[in-house]
Parts: C-alpha cells; structure tokens; sequence
C-alpha cells in the first residue's frame, strides 16, 4: 500500500476524511465529526456582538452566522445535536450579544423568532426545516430521472421495476434519510403521468384525485397496494389486480375506475414529469414558504416590516407587538423584580405600567399623541388598533411617524427611570420631531417633503 502511493505521489489517508468542508465517511457523520464546523461559528461569534443592538445582533445571525452551515445543510440530513448546538449559538448572540455572564434574556420563544416576519417571526432561518427543504431538492431530480450519475445510479441498483417510496429502504445512509422525505415531496408535488413507473397508483397525485381515497372500497380489494401505474396498466386480467369477487359497491367503484382510465392518455415511451403545487420547479425557498402559509397572523407585521424605520426602531416595534418588551409589569412577569414597584414613571397616578397604559392611555401619552392629532381605538386588541388607525389617519407615513412617537416615549420612559430625567410633552415633542427629521431621509423624496411639511406644523 505504501509504495502504491509513493508510486501515484500521495498519501495513505483513513476514513472519514474531511473533503470540502464536510466529513467524508461510509458511514453517518456523527456531531462530532461536525465539531469543525460548529466551531467556525463560535469563531464568528465575536465579543463585539456584545456592542450591537438587538437588530444588529440579527443581522449578523441572518448574514454571518447561518450561511456557515448552509452548504452543510444542502449535504446530508444532520443531526439533531449539531443544530441544537448552532441554535444555542444564535440564542446567545441574539439575547446576550455572546455575553457568557449574562443569565435570562430570551425576550421571544425561539419558536417565534424563527417565523418569517409577516407571520410574526424574525425570519430567522429554521435550521431542521431548511435542511429538509433543501434536501427535497436531491429528492425531486431523483424523481424526475435527472440526467446526473448518481440518480442513474440509485435508480438502476435499487428501484428496477419499483415504485421507489413503496420499497423498504436501501442503499447507504445518505440515500436512506434523503428517500425518507418522500412523504413530504410526495405532499406538495404531483406526477404529470408519463410512463407511471415512478408513481403509485393508489396512493399518489397523479389524477385528478388520489385514487385510494376516490375509490376507498376497491381499494381494500387490491391485492398490492403498492402497484405502480406502470404495471396497473399493464395488466390485462383483472385477477391479478383484485382479490375476487368484489362486493357490489367495490363492483361500481371498478366500473367507474375503468370509464376514467379509458380516457387516460397514456404513453409508456415518455417519462413520468413531477411538478410542484405551486409550479414546475422545486425551490426550497418557496418549500420553506409554504410550510407557514397557512399560518394565522395579524397584518400589521408586514406593515411594520414593510415600513421605511430604522431596523432598531422596528425591532423595538416587534418586541411591543409580541408583548414582550421589558416594562415594569413584563419584568415582574418574568420574575425579575429590579424596580420597587410597577407603577408608570410619566404620569404618577398609580397606574400599572404595562404596553397598553405606557403607550396609549397614559394621561402623558394622550397628550403626547393629542398633540401631533393621532387617536387610537383603545377598545381594540393592539393589532386591530393599529391597522385601523393606519386607515383612519390616511397619511403615507402614518406607521413611520407612530412607531417613531412610540419609540421617543420609550426613551424618555427610560431616561426618567435611568437617568432621573423628567418627561414633558413638549420635550416629546422636541425628541420626535429631531428624530422624524433624521429618519425621513429614508423615506422616499415625495413622501419625504410631504413628511417634512406635516412635522412643520406642529410647535
Ligand atoms: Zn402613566
């Protein structure tokens, strides 16, 4: 062996071997073999992360962090200590800024972090999800016969003649846990029928129903319920197909199934054409995508999203819109008792400081929003109130200018409790209007003027 690679000039190596970044084995890479790659993201996570603000700190997860194991997510289904590990990572940055010392902090359910940002999330990328989606995509030129070596391969050693989602599992571990996500693949594609070697009659979309549930009580006659449509197709007796003699409604069902394949176009020189639910393409982007489209949620997260702030004034916005930012009343519910009391600071009346009297019924705040003309439903739930009043005001930069007014009495709640400052209306004032004007030049310029003009009128 030795001289065979003095010979060829290289070296004897062992498995597994890193190649390309990636462990290299005839077996499952186990976490650790992942280790080089969970520690290029500690390295990323730099102490300066401490120094960012919460939407800085997101950016770097979105831009620097999560891209490193992307390549690896495109590879092999990984395992689940290996994101648990990066995800740990993320958390810290997020909430902590990689502060070690720090304790608590987790303001919003990772869970939430997690959704995309009109579902009420931070588009944080969901790292199981991806890779599956991802993978789907190996899946989805696997089915459609791809012309690349080792589809061949796979299709010629294993799957001769068989449905391959109908066959016990084969092949190596890679093989194995990406034919794992049929069930998945199989729920958002369908098969344009070609040759029907690829798909199963009964229990694929490959009509314009599922054949199983049209036809429930044949069904339950079949003698192989994992028949391709190929070889249905090619049977002429119907003895083979079904366990005789059928009951008079499976007898009906039968007749009804014959009318509907003599209509079939069917052509065994063509091969079988799967296509997306949403198009003929597979994307993992809009895999990803549809898994949350039938989520619930408020509108107003895109509204806010879509609005022309600051990424940290936005940021602040979120944390109001998922109750979770830290007045006096969140940190007694989180246990963490700083303050003597939970009485709002701005107008020492005894009332309880929570998102809804901080923001809107607040005797200061009324008069803060009183005088710039800006009402709200506070009979409504916040979402509610916020859209409704988006509609009700009819200005362009009605969002803008709010979540600016709301983030301005944030800090002058905090002034007052940090720094022993106290708030005026007219110091508001003051404060909003320096910080519309620095803001508006990220409006665009028609909106802009009109901005500037409106912010004129008051004084
Ligand atoms: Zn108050």
């Amino acid at each position: 062996m030795q001289h065979l690679a003095n010979t060829f000039g290289c070296q004897v190596g062992s498995l597994p071997f890193t190649y390309l970044g990636l462990p290299m084995g005839t077996t499952k890479p186990c976490i650790e073999d992942l280790t080089p790659i969970m520690d290029r993201v500690e390295r990323r996570l730099s102490a300066f992360s401490t120094w960012l603000s919460y939407s800085g700190r997101l950016q770097m997860i979105n831009s620097a962090i999560t891209p490193i194991v992307t390549y690896t997510l495109c590879t092999i289904k990984v395992p689940k200590g290996f994101i648990d590990n990066i995800d740990r990572a993320r958390k810290q940055c997020l909430w902590r800024g990689n502060d070690d010392t720090t304790r608590g902090g987790n303001l919003v359910a990772w869970a939430a972090v997690m959704r995309p940002k009109d579902k009420g999330g931070l588009n944080v990328i969901n790292l199981r999800l991806q890779n599956d989606a991802l993978l789907l995509k190996q899946l989805h030129k696997f089915y459609n016969k791809v012309d690349v070596p080792w589809v061949k391969l796979v299709w010629n050693k294993y799957y001769v003649g068989k449905v391959p989602h109908e066959c016990r599992e084969m092949g190596s571990f890679w093989w194995r846990d990406v034919m794992r996500l049929n069930t998945i693949y199989r729920g958002v594609a369908r098969c344009t029928l070609g040759d029907g070697s690829t798909v199963s009659f009964w229990d694929d979309l490959w009509s314009d129903s599922i054949m199983s549930a049209q036809y429930p009580r044949l069904h339950s006659y079949a003698r192989n319920k994992s028949i391709s449509v190929q070889e249905l197709m090619m049977h002429e007796d119907l003895d083979d197909i079904f366990v005789l003699p059928l009951s008079t409604q499976a007898y009906e069902e039968m007749m009804d199934l014959q009318n509907h394949l003599v209509t079939l176009e069917y052509d065994d020189s063509t091969a079988d054409f799967w296509t997306m639910l949403w198009g003929p393409q597979y994307s993992s982007r809009w895999f990803y995508n549809h898994v949350f489209s039938g989520m619930a949620s408020t509108p107003y997260f895109k509204v806010l999203w879509k609005s022309q702030c600051t990424p940290r004034v936005k940021f602040f916005a979120w944390l109001v819109l998922m109750d979770r930012l830290n007045t006096k009343t969140m940190l007694r519910r989180r246990h963490l008792n700083i303050q003597d009391d939970v009485l709002c600071v701005m107008c020492n009346q005894g009332a309880d400081e929570d998102i809804d009297h901080l923001f809107f019924t607040c005797p200061f705040v009324v008069q803060c929003w009183t005088s710039i003309n800006f009402s709200w439903d506070v009979s409504l739930p916040l979402a509610e109130r916020l859209m409704r009043a988006n509609e009700v005001h009819a200005l362009d930069f009605f969002v803008e200018a709010s979540l600016i007014a709301a983030w301005e009495l944030w800090k002058l709640r905090n002034d007052k409790i940090f720094q022993r400052r106290d708030p005026t209306p007219s110091l508001w004032l003051v404060n909003f209007k320096h910080q519309c004007n620095l803001q508006s030049v990220r409006l665009r310029e028609d909106l802009r003027s009109s901005f500037c003009f409106w912010l004129d009128a008051f004084s």
